[in-house]
């Protein structure tokens, strides 16, 4: 087994076992952990994916006999007319026929690999089309976890941290992960007690703010004296000094450039582990959105070469300064992989998160006004990368990020009309009903996660006031606006991963209190179902062979114990109470994920 030179299979369990306990500490994570324990991740060969410009569709004989049939099931296909089947036939990595159970069985010969469903439902491999999916595995390797139940408070961040760094050698970094310990980030007070010899730097879980220890800061020379850089906030305290609290990637990176980094070995452990993490929940293709720096990218396709990819992916390059045009243009083109991995696109952070959300109006966070790129540099860089012919992503929290992105996108447009460059926004937190309909007529596409209004729904007010609260995460708006919408886990910066929980979150809108935010936006779980699958494809140019199960696109399958959009619907329509649906949620477990028409993930 050629898998055994950087990960033997026991690894992959052992690692997958360690992220089991990392999903199971959420009241949302459906109990998947003892599930993760019994993953098979057999690597499977297909028919390439397409990149950029090339036929689509691999070439097969989709005459003659079934390599594998699925019958007596129900096949929510999410073709154009909502089709539901009995059975599915593959033939060749892809799908060969869609129909009734008699009409595929006569497809069956001798050696065709018959698949009994027992009445479970088949959707198609969701795709998941914004995620840091390497990144999960950085979270179980390189950063010691600061989570609940473990860690919920500061006392409980220090003695966890304690007993790390009484392992350390003097002077050795400790980085670590939390989700929330109490009403405030970490300073560098509170953790110097426990530091004095290591310096430390902490991150929150959404990846956007981060702490550090006063030897961190000495290490990387942050006096009072340091400026902030554009886009990033170093705070202060009354007297000017630095607090050791970083405020967005561009001040933390101030820090992180003096801080050892994965090796990529590391990388490559990391994207091998996360995968059948992904797969245990259905998801047969990711896209990392934020792939910061040319040695990740060239990881994945690393991976891919040897033949450890086991689901698809697409990754899209993080430019982080206007002086890294250059090198992206030349570098990001050349990456080949084994036909697993594509090259994708572009992908700019124009602000943060809530409290650093780049708005028209002030909010009651940290920054309001900043955004994270100086407007001309940002519009000139997006004009340069529009013109390579590849996809642009942006992240956009606030409603000025939104509005200037449409500009930048608008202007490259006009200035060069290339047809359908499907320009992204990811998140759109906020937005102005104006924004909906430029987003509209710009063929621009939101990406989006309702589920994260679990984590915010009960504070945005607090933030941004009642009236702009409202416009939050607008998903049945855009909808009726004919704006293509595509949902994602954008994993791992919440404590949940699965598909499940993204069309939960946006059949509900539910908040940490149980009640559902804005809840004329809920999607139904039909339309949720397509932003996950078919509408996802058609956000990373993939439409033409994934995200339906129909004739000629590849076998990429989910099969669930029960019917998703059945169960979600339902849900939808009763109170929010977690006794019913977290019940209700682990039933929506997924039975078997196929890749490629072979098996990779199996309850
Ligand atoms: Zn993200």
């Amino acid at each position: 087994m050629k898998d055994q030179k950087y990960m033997t299979r026991r690894d992959f369990l052992k690692r997958a076992g360690l992220a089991a306990g990392a999903l199971a500490g959420s009241a949302l994570a459906c109990g998947r952990g003892e599930e993760l324990a019994h993953l098979t991740p057999t690597p499977s060969k297909v028919a390439p994916t397409a990149g950029p410009g090339t036929t689509p569709i691999p070439v097969a004989t989709l005459e003659g006999t079934s390599d594998t049939v699925l019958v007596n099931g129900k096949i929510i296909t999410v073709d154009s007319a909502d089709t539901i089947a009995q059975a599915v036939a593959i033939k060749d990595g892809l799908i060969q026929a869609v129909g009734t159970d008699d009409a595929i069985r006569a497809l069956a010969g001798g050696k065709t690999k018959v698949i009994d469903l027992s009445g479970k439902t088949v959707t198609p491999g969701l795709v998941d089309p914004h995620n840091h999916l390497q990144v999960l595995g950085l979270l179980q390797s390189f950063y010691v976890p600061l989570m609940p139940p473990e860690v919920r408070t500061l006392d409980d961040m220090r003695a966890k941290l304690s007993e790390v760094i009484a392992q350390k050698a003097e002077g050795e970094w400790v980085t670590g992960y939390f989700l929330v310990v109490g009403d405030r980030l970490p300073n560098r007070h509170d953790l110097d007690p426990i530091s004095p010899k290591n310096p430390v730097f902490v991150i929150q879980q959404g990846g956007h703010y981060g702490s550090a220890n006063s030897l961190a800061l000495q290490i990387a020379g942050i006096t009072a004296d340091t400026p902030d850089p554009v886009g990033g906030v170093i705070e202060r305290d009354a007297s000017g000094e630095p607090t050791g609290v970083f405020y967005n990637h561009r001040a933390m990176d101030v820090l992180r450039k003096h801080m050892p980094l994965p090796t990529p070995e590391l990388t490559r452990d990391n994207i091998a582990y996360a995968q059948p993490v992904f797969a245990a929940g259905g998801v047969t293709t990711f896209y990392d959105n934020n792939v910061r720096g040319v040695d990740t990218i060239k990881a994945y396709f690393d991976t891919d070469r040897e033949g450890k990819m086991i689901i698809r992916g697409q990754v899209y390059y993080t430019l982080e300064w206007p002086g890294d045009l250059d090198r992206a243009l030349k570098e990001v083109e050349y990456y080949e992989g084994n036909g697993f991995m594509r090259f994708a696109g572009f992908k700019f952070l124009l602000d943060g998160q809530a409290k650093m959300g780049y708005c028209h109006q002030p909010h009651n966070g940290v920054r309001w006004d900043t955004p994270t790129w100086e407007p001309q540099n940002f519009k000139d860089a997006v004009r340069a990368l529009h013109d390579t012919g590849l996809q642009i992503c942006v992240h956009c929290f606030g409603d000025a990020a939104v509005d200037l992105t449409l500009d930048a996108f608008e202007e490259a447009m006009n200035a060069n009309p290339r047809p359908d460059p499907r320009h992204r926004i990811e998140h759109c937190v906020l937005s102005t009903p104006q924004a909906t309909q430029r987003i509209k007529d710009l063929g621009v596409l939101v990406c989006t996660q309702p589920q994260f209004i679990r984590l915010g729904g009960d504070h945005y007010a607090d933030v941004f006031g009642e009236e702009r609260a409202r416009r939050v995460i607008v998903t049945r708006e855009w909808l009726e606006a004919g704006v293509p919408l595509a949902l994602s886990s954008d994993a791992p910066t919440a404590p949940w991963i699965l598909p499940v929980v993204t069309l939960f979150g946006a059949v509900t809108r539910i908040t940490f209190s149980n009640r559902s935010y804005q809840s004329e936006q809920c999607l139904t779980a039909q339309e949720a179902l397509r932003a996950h699958t078919i509408d996802a494809a058609y956000s990373g140019f993939e439409e033409d062979i994934k995200g339906s199960i129909e004739p000629g696109k590849l076998a990429d399958l989910a099969v669930w114990r029960k019917d998703p959009c059945t169960t979600l619907e339902a849900l939808s329509k009763e109170p929010l109470d977690p006794e019913t649906y977290i019940p209700a949620l682990r039933g929506l477990q997924i039975e078997m994920t196929m890749v490629g028409g072979e098996i990779v993930y199996q309850a």
